[in-house]
């Protein structure tokens, strides 16, 4: 099949989103932040105070939710945009137009999770969806600042639905993985070498 410009999807042309193929895993920790529960609590012991979100981090995230926005998408990771730091943006559609930011997200498996397999597209593989399996129910944690205090906050909550779903599909980017991971070995590559000619044409 010959690709033109033209049939490029638009959030192509806006030249923002890193392809699957070039996804690279976030090397550091934010710095500014905590990197888990343990060292939040000792630095607050310490009496270090994480009363803002650190400035640098703001004009990103609003990078973040600028692009999931205008790419029309439900969440974004942070290395999808070519920001190296672990965080992502998520709305949970249905319940709220409004992108959470998530530092340092990770998540265990709770008991009663089933793996349930629904189809799922990305930004960073255009024109493909594909059957994921996904756990059902997730103990997320992450930190946050909160909006009426300011204040950073360590966050643990069970997740469930398109929540789960979106959140294990960030923080899979956050480890370096798309759902193309999740396909067959023929397909990853018949797909990659699409997203790579898509690439070419850009
Ligand atoms: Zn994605």
């Amino acid at each position: 099949m010959k690709l033109k410009l033209s049939t490029l999807p638009a959030y192509l042309k806006l030249d923002r989103v890193v392809l699957a193929d070039k996804l690279d895993k976030p090397a550091a920790w934010i710095p500014e932040l905590p990197k888990n529960k343990e060292e939040f609590e000792a630095r607050k012991a310490g009496g270090e105070k994480f009363d803002r979100v650190p400035s640098s981090l703001v004009p990103l995230c609003e990078r973040m939710v600028k692009a999931a926005a205008e790419h029309d998408g439900v969440g974004i990771a942070a290395n999808q945009i070519g920001i190296n730091r672990r965080m992502c943006v998520i709305k949970e559609p249905g319940v709220t137009d409004e992108f959470r930011v998530f530092f340092h997200p990770s998540y265990t498996v709770d008991g009663e999770s089933k793996l349930e397999l629904r189809p799922e597209g990305c930004l960073s593989v255009p024109r493909y969806q594909m059957q994921v399996p996904r756990q059902t129910i997730i103990l997320a944690e992450w930190f946050e600042f909160d909006s009426d205090t300011g204040k950073l906050v360590s966050m643990r909550e069970l997740f469930g639905g398109d929540l789960a779903r979106i959140y294990q599909h960030e923080v899979d980017h956050l480890l370096g993985r798309s759902i193309l991971d999740y396909a067959p070995r023929d397909i990853r590559r018949n797909k990659t070498a699409f997203i790579k000619k898509l690439v070419s044409l850009r």
